[in-house]
């Protein structure tokens, strides 16, 4: 079967679960004909991202990547380049911030260290892949695509400010990379309940007061996210670059919740 991105060749970061954004997208892409790499982070997650590799297209490439650590991404594109000699697509689905930053009230729990440390392994790392990948992207309409969310609700704290970061670098990436043919875009997505997620205290309502004021009336899956991150990173949105695309059911166009009907 043809797919839409028959012969494109990604690097799928930020599997940590099967209900992970990265694992929606990875199964889109690889319905859609993609040949697929894989990263984990630390040992202890190896075992689970083979598996997810297994089911999406027999992937065998799975390495080790903690972004903080430059040699360890070096070394991911350095295999990526020995088995492909190129790359096509680069999914960021990283994000971090110190437990005790997401509780609380920003102001009460930021700390210097806490900002830090979110907007190196949240918004730096994505600058990080792309300057590594860039030498492997060259001449093949190549894409990248991180994962975002960026609205003022409790407990997200020192993430707004990170995500922030992450969406300007979209824009500067962007802007850097045009000119080679390589496409930077973003997804805005709404709540999903993912291991990051559980981090966040009164995630459960987040989801729940988004699915009410939504216009589809629901949260979004990670098979939502997966098809849109595919169309992006496909030649299909090859007009499309700087863009951060809501994939929310539509909460961010709502002002006031409409009156029930009857
Ligand atoms: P997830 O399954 O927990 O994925 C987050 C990933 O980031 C994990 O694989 C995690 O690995 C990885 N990570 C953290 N620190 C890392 C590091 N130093 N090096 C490499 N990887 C690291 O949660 P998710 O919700 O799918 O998150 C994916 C992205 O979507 C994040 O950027 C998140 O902010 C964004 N997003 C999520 C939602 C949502 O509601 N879930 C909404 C909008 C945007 P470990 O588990 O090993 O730390």
């Amino acid at each position: 079967r043809m797919g839409f991105l028959n012969g494109k060749k990604a690097l799928i970061t930020g599997v940590a679960s099967d209900r992970s954004i990265a694992v929606g997208i990875a199964e889109a892409f690889a319905r859609e004909g993609a040949e697929l790499a894989f990263t984990y982070q630390g040992d202890r997650l190896k075992g689970r991202v083979e598996d997810v590799a297994a089911r999406c297209n027999d992937s065998k490439l799975v390495l080790p990547l903690d972004v903080t650590d430059d040699a360890q991404i070096a070394n991911v594109m350095q295999e990526v380049e020995q088995q492909w000699g190129g790359i096509d697509i680069v999914i960021h689905a990283i994000g971090f911030a110190p437990r005790e930053q997401l509780q609380g009230r920003y102001l009460d729990v930021v700390t210097r260290e806490g900002f830090a440390i979110s907007h190196d392994i949240s918004a730096y790392s994505f600058a990080a892949l792309g300057k590594a990948a860039r030498p492997l992207m060259q001449g093949r309409n190549a894409a990248l695509l991180t994962l975002t969310y960026l609205r003022a609700v409790p407990m997200y704290n020192v993430m707004g400010p990170a995500k922030a970061s992450l969406e300007a670098n979209v824009r500067f990436m962007a802007a850097d990379l045009g000119s080679e043919g390589i496409r930077v875009n973003g997804i805005s997505a709404g709540p999903i309940k993912t291991l990051a997620a559980a981090g966040i205290s009164g995630f459960r309502n987040m989801l729940a007061s988004a699915a009410t004021a939504s216009p589809l009336k629901r949260n979004v899956t990670i098979e939502d996210v997966g098809n849109t991150a595919a169309f992006l990173c496909s030649d299909l949105a090859a007009g499309i670059t700087g863009e951060i695309i809501y994939v929310d059911a539509g909460y961010r166009i709502m002002g006031m919740q409409f009156p029930e009907e009857g």
